[in-house]
């Protein structure tokens, strides 16, 4: 595939010399990653991205049921090669390919889909979509992902299907969950809106289950100038029905004049030529931006890993990560505190780290069955939970340990280091961790005293102030 420049980021010249050490900024020294050293945009946009909107706008082929549009299926071809699957059917969003994979598959209201507690909520808002019941599974706290074992002890007469996230990048155990599934004659969804371009056991997310869904929003690794899903699969009647679910369960319009009738109840959950054109030239730079992205992601890992207060992420070695999110976890016995700490240690962590000029932040504040929208006043009006014998899971700590742990004591880095040219950044960041590790007495002192309130019950508080002021009684 032929490759086009990339043009170079605006970011400051690699770090030279001694790193920056001494005084912490968050007490008045001065801050490891200079001011000048700017997080890139991302997408990166180039004249090629440009040229290929343009050539759309000036076609005049919008949809997907213009005569002669070509971009959609081209992109549906060229990602089905990147996913090694046979079939690929683009759609509107990364939910809808949710969605759509999920009704493709034969869920009913009532069916339960086992989804993991720790995701974007997108992936338990699309079994509720069709009035299924999200059952939420627990995390490896060093994977964070869903473990087959997991999977099993939540299975019962009711359960159809499991969405399987690859969360951060990192694929799940998929022989595993794939040996549980067919035992159990259960769908395998991949939700892999995180992981473009991930190999598990050399094989492609996307083509590792019965069928496998991708976000193209701008925050992916894959993006488009807005909003796109694709939905990959093998199976040639599942590629089908998702084509049709996603155009009012019509059969033509791919290609072939509208006939306008519909066979099915299906949405309005269709791609358009834009978006399609402007990821097919971000596709012919994919594979390159892969690799530079784990050439530059690689070396300051190494150097977070080095340092024994932070679990850095990591992988097994029979996959690769797509390094879409960064998670590290601070650990309270490498700076002489007990679990207790483990919160107020991380966010005097993070409130250092973001001092120094690294963005640490929080990904996902709450536990998916916490989320206001999963419980038994959230749904679609209360649905599912008035179908007979539903109910909404408790979503308190003692039901996803490991879940309410890793919110606890990590945070994440997003976006900055997505760019091709993110490396000298990334030396930066490094040295704001071993600046922020070097001074480890100090913020373990502060974190025996800072005023903490788990995150949880922050975004917990938040969400019903938000709703009172929105809805008043
Ligand atoms: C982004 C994301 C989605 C949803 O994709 P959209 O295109 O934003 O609808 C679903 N699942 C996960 C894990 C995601 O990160």
């Amino acid at each position: 595939m032929p490759t086009n420049p990339t043009p170079t980021a605006p970011t400051a010249p690699a770090p030279t010399g001694a790193p920056p050490r001494g005084k912490l900024a968050m007490f008045g020294g001065s801050r490891a990653v200079p001011r000048t050293a700017r997080i890139a945009k991302w997408p990166v946009v180039t004249e090629e991205d440009q040229e290929a909107v343009s050539r759309v706008l000036a076609s005049g082929r919008f949809t997907l049921a213009a005569h002669g549009e070509e971009e959609i299926p081209a992109l549906e071809q060229e990602w089905a090669a990147e996913a090694g699957t046979r079939h690929c059917v683009a759609v509107s969003n990364g939910t809808a390919a949710l969605s759509l994979a999920l009704a493709a598959v034969g869920i009913e209201p009532g069916d339960e889909v086992i989804v993991p507690a720790f995701s974007f909520v997108a992936t338990a808002a699309a079994p509720m979509h069709l009035l299924a019941v999200p059952v939420f599974v627990d995390v490896d706290p060093d994977t964070f992902n869903m473990t087959a074992a997991a999977v099993e002890a939540a299975i019962t007469p009711r359960t159809r299907a499991v969405v399987v996230v690859h969360l951060h990048g990192l694929p799940a155990d998929m022989d595993e969950i794939n040996a549980v599934a067919r035992k159990y004659g259960l769908a395998v969804v991949e939700d892999a809106a995180q992981a473009h371009g991930a190999l598990y056991r050399d094989r492609p997310a996307g083509g590792l289950g019965t069928v496998g869904t991708f976000s193209l929003n701008v925050s992916k690794n894959l993006a488009t100038c807005g909003e796109g899903g694709l939905v990959t699969t093998d199976d040639e009647g599942l590629a089908r029905r998702v084509a049709a679910l996603r155009q009012f369960g019509e059969l033509s319009g791919t290609g072939t004049p509208r006939t306008y009738i519909s066979h099915m109840l299906g949405w309005n959950n269709k791609p358009n030529a834009i978006q399609a054109a402007f990821t097919r030239s971000q596709l012919r730079r994919f594979p390159a931006d892969l690799l530079r992205r784990e050439r530059n992601v690689r070396p300051f890992l190494d150097r977070v890993a080095a340092l024994p207060g932070f679990l850095a992420p990591h992988h097994p070695a029979d996959r690769t990560h797509a390094w879409h999110i960064l998670r590290f976890r601070v650990l309270p016995a490498a700076f002489g505190l007990d679990d207790r700490y483990a919160g107020p240690l991380r966010a005097a962590v993070q409130r250092a780290l973001r001092a120094e000029g690294v963005p640490a932040a929080p990904y996902q504040s709450l536990p998916l069955p916490a989320q206001h929208m999963f419980r038994a006043d959230g749904g679609f009006d209360a649905w599912p939970w008035r179908l007979a014998g539903t109910r909404p899971q408790s979503g308190e700590p003692d039901a996803f340990p490991a879940v309410f742990r890793v919110i606890e004591d990590s945070f994440a880095l997003q976006k900055a280091h997505l760019h091709p040219d993110a490396g000298p950044l990334l030396a930066h960041y490094a040295n704001a961790f071993e600046k922020v590790w070097e001074n480890r007495d100090e913020l373990a002192r502060l974190a025996t005293t800072l005023p903490y309130t788990p995150p949880w019950e922050e975004a917990s508080a938040a969400g019903r102030a938000e709703r009172e002021s929105a809805f008043p009684a």
